[in-house]
């Protein structure tokens, strides 16, 4: 199993090299890639019953003639498919070759996404499908379309046939009745019927959350002994007093769990979960400045330089007056700049540093370093993580983030952490007004939004962001952009910002946002971290019915941070999930009913792909199966020398060596 892909049918020198870009090298690691859905082309729905926001396999024909349109950069094309009972249709964009392909009476299996455009329910985007059953839909590989993706797969499986090693004890495995694992790897991917993929899920997210978790209970018991420090109450008051507003309770508590920490020798690793808004910075400014007190060098690391900068700006105001030097060190300092920083650094003259990872990057090295605090913690891995604090001897380490998370599943994402929780806003804020938008009232939107803009405020749009797949080349957010541009809002200044862009090209479009100069601000999911424009009022989410709950109030956070109205729309057709978001503002409640809806896999998302295998978001299974895990990881931690025990925390080592790499040493 851990030979080469070259030895697949099918794996030539060019796709070799993109599957090892994306980390791919062996058949095992091949079969290891789950796919992160599954289309379902078992029932076709007939075209009279096609609702907007359904997905679905139609079996139709084609009716008429293509047409094809120019928008920009868009070429689109169009064309009608009947099956009798109706005709629907189709539209595509940037896929030139499809005119050619689509003559008049081609019968065709289309599956894919119906949207009300201009009216009428149409099928955007669909993909063209061969095959039968489950189809698995794998996240996407540069270079590797995914038909050939499913090839090699199903060749990889093959050569592996009863061949997978069942690592984990038979007696575990009868325990929790999971099924065996070459029957689980292949239904993970072909599945013979839900229920054989329902039994392949649960098995291989079961092994995987249990290895995840010995893993992480390992690396918590590393490096106990830390930075002491030794400061009075006192100092947690007089920062307190030096702040422009009263500390809400929830600060104050939690400080008061960061200090007790910090005071006990024992190496602080806690993670504070709070709201946007909820008022993270103060807390993290406030831990400084004890370490600062207590004569320790401090560092704050935040996932993107916007922010950095944002903190290194707030910091000056609050810390210097303390006494305090604070220095920023991000990528884009010149070389003289950098080398300064370094000397700053290395140096002590410096007491906080604050930036992105380039705090971690092998020349900086760090005097009498104390404490380090990380930002929006989901955005860095625990590697990452780690990193910093290893540029310490054993320092305090504080994790800030913003997902507000349900308990049960924190203490498996972040099971080497201790959890603050700040569940208090600040008073005085009005919270946003949140509507559901339908299709139909779409051109009110607009409206409005002029209106808005006349009085001087910004509205962010929001686009989710799709996998690309045969048929979708364009990016959504490209194509809102467009739209905007051209049809909808020509006259305002719009902007455009997503993950394919340049990072020189996405700051300067941000920037223009946060000056003012644009009105109007599209991206994909990137605004989620940090951007702070108190003037943008307005927040409008696109295909709101893709995102999942706490992902859409974080992105609502990102509004109603000045003191005037804001708004969030939510471009969707009604349902009970996003009527629930309009009504609750609490993103813990908020979190616990994703989960409950959803299921935990949704919350893990992409976010932890960087640590747990690719797929697991889909196969994190339920509730129940992340508490069993978790109980059976403690079990086994608390009778080490059983011989399951054993064979599992090998495993867990094995597994998770690289990502843990620092669990290892142990
Ligand atoms: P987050 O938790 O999202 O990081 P911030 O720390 O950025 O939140 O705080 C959001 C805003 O609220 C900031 O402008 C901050 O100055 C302000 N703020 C924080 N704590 C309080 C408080 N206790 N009373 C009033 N305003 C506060
Ligand atoms: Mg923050």
């Amino acid at each position: 199993m851990d030979i080469s892909l070259s030895q697949i049918k099918g794996i030539g020198p060019a796709r070799l090299k993109a599957f090892e870009a994306a980390g791919i090298r062996t058949v095992r690691e091949l079969v290891m890639f789950l796919p992160r859905e599954y289309r379902d082309l078992t029932q076709t729905v007939p075209l009279c019953e096609l609702k907007a926001g359904d997905t679905a396999a139609v079996k139709v024909r084609v009716a008429g003639e293509v047409s094809e349109r120019r928008a920009r950069r868009l070429l689109i094309t169009k064309l009608y498919v009947t099956d009798d009972t109706d005709t629907v249709p189709v539209l595509w964009y940037n896929q030139p070759w499809l005119k050619k392909q689509m003559a008049p009476g081609r019968e065709l299996m289309l599956y894919g996404k119906a949207e009300h455009k201009q009216g009428y329910v149409t099928l955007v985007s669909p993909t063209i499908e061969s095959a039968q059953g489950l189809v698995p839909v794998y996240r996407s590989i540069a270079g590797i379309p995914p038909k050939a993706l499913r090839q090699s797969m199903e060749a990889a499986l093959k050569l592996c046939e009863g061949q997978w090693p069942d690592e984990l004890p038979e007696s575990l495995r009868r325990r929790h009745g999971l099924c065996e694992r070459n029957f689980a790897m292949r239904n993970a991917h072909f599945p013979d019927s839900r229920e054989a993929l329902e039994a392949a899920r649960r098995r291989i997210a079961f092994e995987e959350l249990l290895l995840y978790q010995i893993a992480l209970r390992l690396f918590r018991s590393t490096g106990r002994t830390g930075a002491r420090m030794a400061f009075d109450d006192d100092r947690i008051e007089a920062f307190w007093q030096s702040l422009p507003f009263a500390p809400t309770n929830a600060q104050r508590r939690v400080l008061n769990e960061v200090a007790a920490d910090l005071r006990s020798g024992r190496a602080m690793a806690r993670m504070v979960q709070g709201d946007v808004g909820s008022g993270k910075t103060a807390i993290a400014f406030a831990a400084i400045a004890l370490s600062h007190a207590a004569g320790w060098q401090s560092a704050l690391m935040a996932p993107t330089e916007v922010l950095a900068r944002q903190h290194y700006e707030a910091a000056k105001k609050l810390l210097e007056p303390l006494g305090m030097k604070v220095g920023l060190l991000v990528g884009s300092l010149t070389q003289k700049q950098h080398r300064l920083a370094h000397e700053a650094i290395a140096s002590g003259e410096w007491d906080v540093a604050i930036g992105t990872h380039a705090l971690i990057t092998e020349g900086v090295a760090y005097r009498h370093l104390g404490l380090v605090v990380t930002d929006e913690q989901h955005r860095f891995g625990v590697r990452q993580r780690t990193q910093l604090s290893e540029k310490g001897d054993a320092p305090n380490v504080l994790v800030m983030s913003a997902t507000p998370i349900p308990r049960t599943l924190s203490l498996i994402l972040y099971g080497d952490l201790d959890i603050s929780i700040v569940d208090e806003l600040p008073p005085g804020r009005t919270p946003v007004a949140t509507r559901i938008v339908p299709e139909s009232k779409r051109p009110g939107l607009y409206d409005f939004l002029r209106r808005e803009v006349a009085k001087g405020r910004q509205a962010y749009f929001v686009c989710p962001l799709v996998e690309e797949s045969e048929a979708v080349e364009a990016l959504p957010a490209e194509v809102v952009y467009e739209d905007l541009r051209t049809n909808r809002l020509p006259e305002l200044a719009i902007e455009l910002v997503h993950g394919r862009m340049k990072s020189a090209d996405k700051d300067a479009a941000l920037e223009r946002f946060r000056t003012g100069e644009a009105d109007v601000l599209v991206s994909t999911t990137v605004i989620e971290v940090g951007v702070n424009v108190p003037n943008a009022t307005v927040m409008v989410i696109e295909n709101a019915e893709r995102f999942g709950l706490a992902q859409l109030h974080q992105l609502r956070g990102r509004v109603g941070r000045g003191t005037e109205e804001s708004w969030c729309f939510l471009m969707a057709e009604p349902n009970p999930r996003l009527k629930f978001l309009c009504a609750t503002t609490d993103g813990f409640k908020i979190a616990q009913k994703d989960m409950e809806l959803r299921g935990p896999g949704e919350l893990f998302g992409t976010r932890q792909s960087g640590t747990l295998t690719a797929g697991i978001g889909a196969l994190a299974g339920d509730a129940e199966l992340l508490k069993l895990s978790h109980d059976e990881a403690k079990a086994l931690m608390a009778a080490p020398d059983e011989p399951d025990s054993r064979a599992v925390v090998a495993l867990a080592r094995e597994r998770f060596a690289d990502k843990l790499r620092d669990v290892a040493v142990n």
